[in-house]
Protein backbone atom coordinates (compact mmCIF):
# COMPACT_ATOMS: atom_id res chain seq x y z
CA UNK A 1 0.00 0.00 0.00
CA UNK A 2 0.96 3.69 -0.57
CA UNK A 3 3.51 5.20 1.94
CA UNK A 4 6.91 5.04 2.84
CA UNK A 5 9.20 2.67 3.96
CA UNK A 6 12.38 3.17 5.83
CA UNK A 7 14.67 0.40 5.26
CA UNK A 8 17.51 -0.13 7.23
CA UNK A 9 20.66 -2.00 4.97
CA UNK A 10 23.95 -3.79 5.65
CA UNK A 11 26.67 -1.66 6.95
CA UNK A 12 29.51 -3.89 5.60
CA UNK A 13 28.12 -7.39 5.35
CA UNK A 14 25.69 -8.20 2.78
CA UNK A 15 23.73 -11.52 4.82
CA UNK A 16 22.51 -8.47 7.11
CA UNK A 17 19.56 -7.63 5.02
CA UNK A 18 16.88 -8.39 6.63
CA UNK A 19 13.65 -11.20 5.07
CA UNK A 20 11.32 -8.06 5.16
CA UNK A 21 14.02 -5.63 3.70
CA UNK A 22 14.08 -7.81 0.99
CA UNK A 23 10.18 -8.23 0.61
CA UNK A 24 9.66 -4.62 0.97
CA UNK A 25 12.36 -3.47 -1.69
CA UNK A 26 11.07 -6.52 -4.11
CA UNK A 27 7.07 -5.23 -3.62
CA UNK A 28 7.86 -1.71 -4.00
CA UNK A 29 8.65 0.67 -7.95
CA UNK A 30 10.44 3.12 -6.42
CA UNK A 31 13.46 3.62 -4.07
CA UNK A 32 14.85 6.47 -3.18
CA UNK A 33 18.90 6.50 -1.93
CA UNK A 34 21.54 8.56 -1.63
CA UNK A 35 23.94 6.73 -4.54
CA UNK A 36 22.31 5.43 -7.39
CA UNK A 37 25.42 3.13 -8.05
CA UNK A 38 25.89 2.39 -4.49
CA UNK A 39 22.37 1.18 -3.96
CA UNK A 40 22.18 -0.40 -7.50
CA UNK A 41 24.75 -2.26 -6.61
CA UNK A 42 22.72 -3.83 -3.26
CA UNK A 43 19.73 -4.48 -5.26
CA UNK A 44 21.22 -6.60 -8.26
CA UNK A 45 22.81 -8.44 -5.58
CA UNK A 46 19.62 -8.58 -4.16
CA UNK A 47 18.19 -10.00 -8.24
CA UNK A 48 15.97 -6.81 -7.90
CA UNK A 49 16.08 -3.72 -10.77
CA UNK A 50 14.19 -0.78 -9.36
CA UNK A 51 13.45 2.94 -10.00
CA UNK A 52 16.03 5.00 -8.06
CA UNK A 53 15.29 8.13 -7.40
CA UNK A 54 18.46 10.16 -5.85
CA UNK A 55 17.75 11.59 -2.02
CA UNK A 56 21.03 13.06 -0.80
CA UNK A 57 21.54 15.71 1.74
CA UNK A 58 21.93 18.21 -1.06
CA UNK A 59 17.88 17.42 -1.71
CA UNK A 60 16.07 20.36 -2.31
CA UNK A 61 12.17 21.29 -1.53
CA UNK A 62 11.35 20.21 -5.45
CA UNK A 63 13.03 16.98 -4.76
CA UNK A 64 11.17 16.05 -1.90
CA UNK A 65 7.45 17.21 -2.99
CA UNK A 66 8.05 15.12 -5.60
CA UNK A 67 8.99 11.90 -3.78
CA UNK A 68 5.93 12.68 -1.32
CA UNK A 69 3.68 13.32 -4.28
CA UNK A 70 4.90 9.57 -5.14
CA UNK A 71 4.34 7.89 -2.13
CA UNK A 72 0.89 9.03 -1.95
CA UNK A 73 -0.47 7.09 -4.38
CA UNK A 74 2.54 4.52 -4.32
CA UNK A 75 4.98 2.45 -2.03
CA UNK A 76 8.25 4.34 -2.26
CA UNK A 77 11.12 2.38 -0.10
CA UNK A 78 13.92 4.76 1.58
CA UNK A 79 17.15 3.35 2.08
CA UNK A 80 20.70 5.00 2.71
CA UNK A 81 23.87 3.92 1.75
CA UNK A 82 24.47 1.43 4.54
CA UNK A 83 22.27 1.20 7.65
CA UNK A 84 19.87 3.00 9.04
CA UNK A 85 18.31 5.93 7.16
CA UNK A 86 18.07 9.09 9.11
CA UNK A 87 20.89 8.12 11.50
CA UNK A 88 23.53 10.63 10.26
CA UNK A 89 21.99 10.10 7.16
CA UNK A 90 19.39 12.03 5.17
CA UNK A 91 15.54 11.74 5.60
CA UNK A 92 14.19 13.71 9.02
CA UNK A 93 12.93 16.49 6.97
CA UNK A 94 11.11 13.69 4.50
CA UNK A 95 9.57 11.84 7.54
CA UNK A 96 8.31 14.89 8.93
CA UNK A 97 6.51 16.25 6.22
CA UNK A 98 4.82 12.85 5.17
CA UNK A 99 3.88 12.43 9.00
CA UNK A 100 2.16 16.08 8.36
CA UNK A 101 0.53 15.06 5.50
CA UNK A 102 -0.86 11.81 7.21
CA UNK A 103 0.96 9.73 4.66
CA UNK A 104 1.62 5.93 6.22
CA UNK A 105 5.61 6.31 7.54
CA UNK A 106 7.05 2.56 8.40
CA UNK A 107 10.37 1.41 9.45
CA UNK A 108 11.57 -1.95 8.12
CA UNK A 109 14.91 -2.12 11.16
CA UNK A 110 18.09 -3.53 10.54
CA UNK A 111 21.83 -3.06 10.87
CA UNK A 112 22.85 0.39 12.38
CA UNK A 113 26.73 0.78 13.04
CA UNK A 114 25.82 2.93 16.37
CA UNK A 115 24.26 0.03 18.06
CA UNK A 116 26.37 -3.16 16.84
CA UNK A 117 29.57 -0.65 18.26
CA UNK A 118 27.71 -0.42 21.54
CA UNK A 119 27.10 -3.59 21.89
CA UNK A 120 30.70 -4.80 21.25
CA UNK A 121 32.66 -2.08 23.51
CA UNK A 122 32.13 -3.61 26.66
CA UNK A 123 31.38 -0.17 27.70
CA UNK A 124 27.84 0.26 30.34
CA UNK A 125 25.22 -0.04 28.13
CA UNK A 126 22.08 0.91 30.74
CA UNK A 127 22.23 4.34 29.14
CA UNK A 128 24.35 5.90 25.80
CA UNK A 129 23.42 9.12 24.24
CA UNK A 130 23.87 8.70 20.87
CA UNK A 131 26.19 11.78 19.35
CA UNK A 132 26.58 11.72 15.66
CA UNK A 133 29.65 13.16 13.94
CA UNK A 134 32.12 15.79 16.05
CA UNK A 135 32.61 19.11 14.13
CA UNK A 136 35.43 19.20 11.63
CA UNK A 137 37.10 22.52 13.73
CA UNK A 138 38.84 21.75 16.41
CA UNK A 139 37.31 24.68 18.85
CA UNK A 140 33.86 23.22 18.11
CA UNK A 141 35.10 19.55 18.57
CA UNK A 142 36.27 20.37 21.92
CA UNK A 143 32.91 22.56 22.87
CA UNK A 144 30.97 19.75 22.04
CA UNK A 145 32.87 17.24 24.49
CA UNK A 146 32.88 19.80 26.67
CA UNK A 147 28.97 19.95 26.92
CA UNK A 148 28.62 16.30 27.03
CA UNK A 149 31.18 16.20 29.74
CA UNK A 150 28.59 15.61 32.58
CA UNK A 151 26.28 13.32 30.65
CA UNK A 152 26.13 10.19 33.20
CA UNK A 153 25.58 7.80 29.64
CA UNK A 154 28.17 5.85 27.19
CA UNK A 155 29.00 8.53 24.51
CA UNK A 156 28.87 7.14 20.94
CA UNK A 157 30.13 9.28 18.25
CA UNK A 158 30.29 7.97 14.34
CA UNK A 159 34.19 9.11 12.73
CA UNK A 160 36.10 8.51 9.41
CA UNK A 161 39.44 7.23 9.96
CA UNK A 162 41.39 10.47 8.86
CA UNK A 163 39.74 12.41 11.82
CA UNK A 164 40.42 9.63 14.51
CA UNK A 165 43.60 10.76 15.53
CA UNK A 166 42.22 14.35 16.39
CA UNK A 167 38.82 13.00 17.96
CA UNK A 168 41.50 10.75 20.72
CA UNK A 169 43.36 14.26 21.31
CA UNK A 170 40.54 16.19 21.97
CA UNK A 171 38.86 13.28 24.45
CA UNK A 172 42.14 12.87 26.05
CA UNK A 173 42.29 17.33 26.49
CA UNK A 174 38.44 17.59 27.43
CA UNK A 175 37.54 14.08 29.50
CA UNK A 176 40.83 12.95 30.52
CA UNK A 177 40.89 9.47 31.78
CA UNK A 178 37.90 8.05 30.06
CA UNK A 179 38.15 4.87 29.18
CA UNK A 180 37.40 4.68 25.07
CA UNK A 181 36.85 2.06 22.47
CA UNK A 182 37.10 2.22 18.93
CA UNK A 183 35.01 0.07 17.04
CA UNK A 184 35.94 -0.34 13.37
CA UNK A 185 34.73 -2.51 10.28
CA UNK A 186 31.86 -3.57 11.67
CA UNK A 187 30.42 -6.88 10.72
CA UNK A 188 33.60 -7.41 8.10
CA UNK A 189 36.02 -9.90 7.66
CA UNK A 190 38.10 -7.45 9.89
CA UNK A 191 35.87 -5.91 12.51
CA UNK A 192 37.83 -5.07 15.19
CA UNK A 193 36.85 -3.25 19.22
CA UNK A 194 39.71 -1.83 20.95
CA UNK A 195 39.63 -0.22 24.13
CA UNK A 196 41.80 2.14 26.31
CA UNK A 197 42.79 5.11 27.29
CA UNK A 198 42.65 8.13 24.56
CA UNK A 199 46.83 8.15 24.48
CA UNK A 200 47.11 4.12 24.28
CA UNK A 201 44.99 3.81 21.22
CA UNK A 202 46.35 7.10 19.69
CA UNK A 203 49.70 5.80 19.81
CA UNK A 204 48.10 2.08 18.65
CA UNK A 205 46.46 3.24 15.52
CA UNK A 206 49.53 6.37 15.18
CA UNK A 207 51.74 2.68 14.43
CA UNK A 208 48.36 0.86 12.42
CA UNK A 209 47.04 3.81 10.79
CA UNK A 210 43.56 2.45 10.24
CA UNK A 211 41.14 2.47 6.95
CA UNK A 212 37.37 2.09 6.36
CA UNK A 213 34.57 3.87 8.69
CA UNK A 214 34.67 4.01 12.80
CA UNK A 215 32.24 4.22 16.01
CA UNK A 216 34.24 6.29 18.84
CA UNK A 217 32.62 5.16 22.13
CA UNK A 218 33.35 7.38 25.67
CA UNK A 219 32.55 5.47 29.25
CA UNK A 220 30.74 7.93 31.79
CA UNK A 221 32.26 9.96 33.89
CA UNK A 222 32.83 7.67 37.19
CA UNK A 223 30.36 8.60 40.10
CA UNK A 224 33.22 8.98 42.38
CA UNK A 225 36.79 8.60 41.54
CA UNK A 226 37.81 6.03 43.57
CA UNK A 227 40.91 7.91 45.06
CA UNK A 228 38.50 10.17 46.37
CA UNK A 229 36.75 8.33 48.86
CA UNK A 230 38.18 8.21 52.50
CA UNK A 231 38.95 4.90 53.09
CA UNK A 232 39.71 5.86 57.59
CA UNK A 233 36.46 7.63 57.61
CA UNK A 234 34.29 4.53 56.05
CA UNK A 235 36.06 2.32 58.56
CA UNK A 236 35.26 4.46 61.56
CA UNK A 237 31.76 4.21 60.61
CA UNK A 238 31.41 0.80 59.78
CA UNK A 239 33.08 0.28 63.07
CA UNK A 240 31.03 2.58 65.19
N1 LIG B 1 23.07 5.26 8.83
C1 LIG B 1 24.30 4.57 9.21
C2 LIG B 1 24.01 3.63 10.39
O1 LIG B 1 22.84 3.29 10.62
O2 LIG B 1 24.94 3.21 11.07
C3 LIG B 1 25.43 5.55 9.47
C4 LIG B 1 25.75 6.46 8.31
S1 LIG B 1 27.03 7.61 8.61
C5 LIG B 1 26.99 8.61 7.18
C6 LIG B 1 28.52 6.71 8.35
C7 LIG B 1 29.26 6.44 9.65
O3 LIG B 1 28.71 5.29 10.29
C8 LIG B 1 30.72 6.11 9.48
O4 LIG B 1 31.53 7.27 9.39
C9 LIG B 1 31.02 5.33 10.72
O5 LIG B 1 31.18 6.19 11.83
C10 LIG B 1 29.71 4.55 10.91
N2 LIG B 1 29.78 3.23 10.25
C11 LIG B 1 29.04 2.79 9.22
N3 LIG B 1 29.37 1.53 8.88
C12 LIG B 1 30.35 1.14 9.76
C13 LIG B 1 31.10 -0.06 9.95
N4 LIG B 1 30.92 -1.12 9.16
N5 LIG B 1 32.03 -0.08 10.93
C14 LIG B 1 32.22 0.99 11.73
N6 LIG B 1 31.53 2.14 11.59
C15 LIG B 1 30.60 2.22 10.63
Amino acid sequence: SPGLYIVATPIGNLGDITFRAVEVLRGVDAVACEDTRVTGKLLHHLGLKKKLIRYDDHAGEGDRERLLALMESQPVALVSDAGTPLISDPGYRLVRTARERGIVVTSVPGPNAAVVAMTLSGLPNDRFLFAGFLPNKSKAREDMLSELAGVPATLVFYETAPRLDAALQAIDTVLPGREVAVARELTKKFEECRSGTPEELAAHYTAHPPKGEIVLLVAPPSDEPVADIDVDALLLRELS
